[in-house]
């Protein structure tokens, strides 16, 4: 059994396909990645790490603790008008730039043997009912095979379309916009700076530098014509973004931009597809979680397909662990969204961290796992 499905294919190398195939080919399957693009790479992520990974990740030899990374243990929030307010953080994080992490595990990963297939796009893929095997259509026009494919391809990938998930065909408003800046800010901390319309993080991350990314809206996008005016025009309304934004040193010439930022309900398992990370489901980016659920989804698929002797088991397995984990999660995320990005809800939410902060702490640790 083991025979017929220890050959692991992994559409997506980012932190879910990654951590699964270091995990994967350390209990001794034979692991391909493919993935579009060439490491290192920068993405759009605001770059907090929750500390409900730290744990595995050391226990698993992937804390990359050559490097001195800033601990956070307090969330400031401030709403559009620049009103802030503290909150400890009961279990914290830490900050690490996508650029650093990412190619940190690629380098792991492939020294544990996994095999890459890099500046390469999977541009179809069908499971083949009779065979037990899919079939995987690469760019470079190479067909592969695999009787286990796990799809790690990220919030949204051309590869959803093909396979028409629901949620491909929705809009969405949002648009994500990220920067590292030299900047003066407390190391300990991680911010969420409020503007109508949308909400910007920053926090620090590897030497020295600080990580300012926000999540934004098409719309005022398009009515002012670039980032640039509209960080002007809208961001900078809130005094202490126009701080940042003014005090700063822009590390690079542009920004990374990313569009179609889509929180709509996916599901974990699609035509016999284990998908992990934001494949299977995106939490809003106020939670500063996303990355640690990709890297404990990359658990509990390989667990399950340590676990379950036959596709079906395997399936159900991950399908309720995965529930279990993530799915109350992703809808208390969505639903405190709704506070956020609008003068009078970020009023409303910045008086309820200051006034009961014990009901904010609660919505933090609800929107939280447990470290495992
Ligand atoms: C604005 C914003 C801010 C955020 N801030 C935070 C934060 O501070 N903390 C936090 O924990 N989370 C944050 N998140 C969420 C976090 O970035 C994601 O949850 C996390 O990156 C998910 O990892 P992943 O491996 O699922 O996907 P990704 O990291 O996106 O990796 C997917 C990979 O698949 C590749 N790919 C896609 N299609 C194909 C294909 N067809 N063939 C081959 N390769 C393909 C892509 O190139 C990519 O490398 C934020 C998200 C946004 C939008």
């Amino acid at each position: 059994m083991k025979k017929k499905y220890g050959e692991v294919l992994i559409v997506g190398g980012g932190l879910a396909g990654l951590v699964a195939s270091i995990l994967l080919v350390k209990k001794g399957y034979s692991v391909t990645v493919v993935e579009k693009k060439s490491y290192p790479f920068h993405r759009v992520c605001g770059e907090y790490v929750s500390n409900e990974v730290l744990g595995f990740l050391k226990r698993n030899g992937l804390y990359p603790d050559f490097l001195a990374l800033p601990s956070i243990d307090t969330f400031e929030f401030s709403d559009t008008k620049g009103k802030a307010v503290l909150l400890p953080l009961d279990l914290g994080g830490f900050g690490i730039s996508r650029y650093v992490l990412d190619d940190w595990l690629y380098q792991t990963a492939g020294k544990e043997g996994v095999t890459f297939l890099t500046s390469t796009t999977v541009t179809d893929l069908e499971y083949l009912e009779e065979e037990d095997y899919f079939q995987v259509a690469l760019s470079d026009f190479q067909t592969l095979r695999a009787p286990i494919v796990l799809g790690a391809f990220g919030k949204r990938s051309k590869l959803d379309q093909v396979l028409e998930r629901p949620f491909f065909t929705k809009r969405s408003p949002y648009i994500g916009v990220k920067y590292h800046v030299q900047a003066e800010g407390s190391t300990n901390t991680v911010s969420l700076h409020n503007f109508q319309g949308g909400y910007c993080g920053f926090n620090a991350i590897e030497e020295g530098k600080f990580n300012l990314c926000y999540l934004g809206n098409r719309d005022q996008l398009r009515q002012y014509g670039s980032i640039q005016e509209m960080e002007r025009a809208v961001l900078w309304k809130n005094p202490l973004l126009k701080r940042i934004f003014e005090e700063s040193t822009f590390l690079w010439e542009k920004p990374e931009v990313i569009t179609e930022i889509n929180f709509e309900r996916k599901k974990p398992v699609e035509n016999h597809l284990l998908l992990l990370g934001d494949s299977a489901g995106l939490i809003t980016p106020l939670c500063g979680n996303g990355m640690a659920m990709a890297m404990h989804s990359a658990l509990l698929v390989t667990e399950a397909l340590e676990e379950g002797n036959t596709r079906q088991e395997m399936e159900e397995r991950y399908t309720q662990s995965w529930n279990a984990q993530f799915y109350q999660r992703l809808g208390v995320g969505k639903a405190i969204q709704g506070l956020f990005g609008s003068g009078r809800g970020s009023v409303l939410a910045r008086n309820l961290i200051q006034q009961v902060p014990f009901v904010a702490r609660t919505l933090v640790k609800n929107t939280h796992g447990q470290p495992f």
